[in-house]
């Protein structure tokens, strides 16, 4: 019994013995696991808070690159190739005022959204009668197919448009003047013709090289059979600043924020040196500053934005545009999110949709950012769908929440600089001399009509820019107003279209 009793003890002690062996060795695996899941974190945090300081847009620095933008202004209105920025003349000397009369057509070429457009105007005091608008996404295969094809597509859907506008107004108008915005860099040599300097936003049509666009245009439309003259050939940038124009007439300058970002002002003629000679009827014109492809070394950069520029299409251009438009917005927090993934795990699994470029839409990490449920459900969900990973924990989605707002605040602020900049330069930043007929200092109320999908539905990036602007100017904030325009690019071609094709001309 004793030894019975003795060995039955000792199997009992050994029993205990291997139990707490083994809550050790569970214990030890905890410790091990929260050590290495404490590194992790560590690692994903690191990572995180070196991206937000090289995205850092301290005050101090947007003033550098306000100041960078005024001087690029002024170096590309000295020379052609002067600066990064083209800072091309646009023949635009006269705005519409509002009271513009007749009906008038615009075709709207320039990102992911093709538009035709007809506008009634009524005459002074009656405003856009009537709009009719129809939109559609360009075939992937004709942005990089040929003048023909791409040109033979936009006359057809006009034909049919104007056909069915026509028919349901039972009648036809005689002449129809169209105004056509075509977003992408022109060197213009007059309102109403002008060659493509380089395509932008993924399109490569090769054939378009050196060619007037507005003769493609006038080429294809003939071959349908349409009775139409372009009247004016726009960049959106310039659209805007018409119907922003024909609605305030304090309105200076344009900017637009979608799939890329331009931005257009009116400056006046001697300040052109470019063009020492030209002379318009209001002492001013249109430029169209190509702001997208604004650099100053004041810009923080960070190696995802290096890497993003080298795995692009047009590597060493548009790089303000890259740091700024729904392009690449989403895709820089996708490169970010994917280092995270890469080094630290936290994501799990990287085999994940993560690692393909543009995984990540601009609107998908907008909607991720201002996901406003306390268990950021839409953050998860997208996660999910979107990228594949699976139940990330809450911890996780508030990194990528993070990291949104990173890329998101950046972009804002360099609007929000670069539309100083324009400011600063045409003197309505409070900083030049008084003007006339106001007390000393006062500035002038001043409008910019801002456009695009990002601007548009992205409201903490329009605070961000907001928040900006106030910290760059101060007081001098509260006369400058930032409106935004809808479909203002295609409209204002067509209001531009009644402006240049009428006898009595409203200059600027
Ligand atoms: P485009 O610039 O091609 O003429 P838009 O002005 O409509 O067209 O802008 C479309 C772009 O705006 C999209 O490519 C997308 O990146 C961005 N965008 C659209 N909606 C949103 C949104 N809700 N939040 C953030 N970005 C958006
Ligand atoms: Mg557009």
């Amino acid at each position: 019994m004793g030894g019975g009793g003795g060995g039955g003890r000792g199997v009992w002690f050994g029993v205990a013995a291997g139990c707490a062996a083994a809550a050790c060795v569970i214990a030890a695996a905890l410790v091990s696991r929260r050590v290495k899941s404490h590194r992790r974190w560590q690692r994903a945090a690191e990572l995180v808070a070196e991206f937000e300081e090289g995205c850092g847009t301290p005050v101090g620095r947007l003033k550098q690159v306000v100041d960078a933008m005024v001087v690029e202004m002024h170096a590309g209105l000295a020379s052609d190739g002067g600066s990064k920025l083209k800072m091309l003349l646009t023949y635009v000397d006269s705005l519409p005022h509002g009271s513009e009369k007749g009906i008038y057509y615009a075709l709207d070429l320039g990102g992911t959204n093709f538009r035709v457009l007809q506008v009634q105007l009524g005459g002074k005091g009656s405003n856009i009668l009537k709009q009719k608008v129809e939109k559609q996404p360009i075939p992937q295969e004709l942005m990089t197919s040929t003048c023909e094809k791409m040109f033979g597509f936009i006359a057809s859907k006009l034909k049919q448009f104007v056909e069915e506008d026509e028919e349901s107004r039972e009648g036809t108008i005689e002449t129809r003047a169209l105004g056509f915005t075509f977003s992408f860099p022109v060197k213009q040599s007059s309102v109403s013709s002008g060659v493509l300097m380089k395509w932008t936003k993924g399109f490569s049509i090769e054939d378009a090289a050196d060619r007037d666009i507005v003769a493609c245009l006038q080429e294809a439309l003939t071959k349908e059979g349409l009775n139409m003259q372009v009247a004016v050939l726009v960049n959106d940038t310039v659209g805007t600043l018409a119907l922003g124009h024909y609605h305030d007439q304090d309105t200076v300058a344009a900017v637009i924020i979608g799939t890329g970002t331009n931005a257009c002002y009116v400056e006046r003629t001697d300040a052109i040196i470019k063009y020492q000679g030209l002379l318009t009827n209001s002492g001013s014109m249109v430029i169209n500053m190509e702001w997208g492809n604004f650099w100053t070394s004041h810009l923080p950069r960070t190696s995802y934005d290096v890497e993003l520029d080298e795995d692009s299409l047009n590597r060493t251009d548009q790089g303000f545009e890259k740091m700024i438009s729904g392009m690449y917005l989403g895709e820089i927090a996708r490169r970010v999110l994917f280092r995270i993934a890469v080094e630290s795990e936290v994501f799990g699994d990287v085999g994940s949709k993560l690692s393909q470029p543009f995984a990540l839409s601009t609107p998908l990490m907008a909607t991720m950012h201002e996901d406003e449920s306390a268990d950021l459900r839409e953050v998860k969900r997208i996660v999910e769908q979107t990228l594949q990973i699976p139940d990330i924990p809450l911890k996780t989605r508030r990194l990528v929440v993070k990291v949104c707002d990173i890329v998101s605040r950046r972009a804002a602020r360099l609007v929000a600089a670069g539309i100083v900049g324009i400011l600063k330069k045409i003197g309505r930043d409070g900083s030049g001399p008084s003007t006339s007929g106001r007390p000393k200092g006062q500035p002038m109320r001043t409008v910019v009509a801002v456009e695009g999908g990002l601007y548009e539905g992205y409201s903490m990036f329009r605070d961000y820019v907001d928040e900006a602007i106030v910290e760059i100017l101060g007081d001098v904030a509260q006369y400058i107003f930032l409106k935004t325009t809808v479909d203002g690019s295609g409209t204002g071609a067509a209001l531009l279209a009644a402006a240049h094709s009428s006898n009595r001309k409203s200059y600027i």
